[in-house]
């Protein structure tokens, strides 16, 4: 049984919150937002509907933030928007609304893994970014490097199969759904990339 379904037998939605520990937020930062043709765009908007799906299954899906969210983003986001947690403003602005001081950006070009170390952090920021064209090479460590000269810590953490970035797949929503792997069901990494492949 994972953790929410042992929970979930015996209490109700409200008792099932006060006891898990506190889940941190997973941000989708759309700062590349422009550099997206209209396809590229809807496509952003599908995998962060499908991240709502995977996060609910765990928990409510409101620890969804999607940043930098302007109106073509809402207009073009088929799913549910009020579940979510949009913010029009930058990400460095939404952390330091919720108090939260240090971040782990999932970034295909970090040196470090992303280990169970990791999991105490308030939030997990994953670029919303789809490459279809080469145009975007290198774009998450910007938003890295525009976090940390707003003053937030940031660990960038690298999601590997045996070792290599080559056979990760790269989409928004099964990254995340490695993330959830591992931290809710206590997955290896190379396990959870198997189930997300
Ligand atoms: N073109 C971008 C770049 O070169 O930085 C990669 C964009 S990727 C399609 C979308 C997002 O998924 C990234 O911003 C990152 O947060 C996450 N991601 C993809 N592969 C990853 C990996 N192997 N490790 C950690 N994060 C990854």
């Amino acid at each position: 049984l994972c953790m929410t379904e042992k929970f979930e037998m015996v209490l109700s939605p409200e008792e099932l919150r006060s006891k898990l520990p506190e889940w941190p937020y997973f941000i989708i930062d759309l700062y590349h937002w422009d550099k997206h043709t209209q396809k590229e765009k809807g496509k952003v908007c599908l995998q962060v509907s499908q991240s709502y799906g995977l996060l609910r299954d765990y928990y409510t899906g409101r620890e969804l933030a999607v940043t930098w969210a302007n109106d073509e983003f809402k207009r073009m986001f088929k799913g549910p928007i009020d579940r979510i947690t949009p913010y029009a403003g930058p990400t460095a602005e939404f952390l330091k609304e919720k108090d939260i001081d240090e971040v782990v950006l999932l970034d295909p070009w970090a040196e470090e893994v992303l280990s169970e170390k990791d999991f105490d952090v308030g939030a997990f920021i994953i670029g919303g970014i789809v490459d279809t064209g080469g145009n975007k090479k290198k774009t998450t460590p910007k938003i890295g490097e525009e976090l940390e000269r707003a003053g937030i810590k940031v660990r960038r953490r690298k999601i590997v199969l045996k070792g290599d970035i080559v056979g990760v797949p790269d989409r928004i929503n099964r990254i995340l759904g490695i993330i959830l792997k591992m931290m809710v069901e206590g997955k290896s990494m190379d396990e959870a990339v198997y189930e997300f492949q």
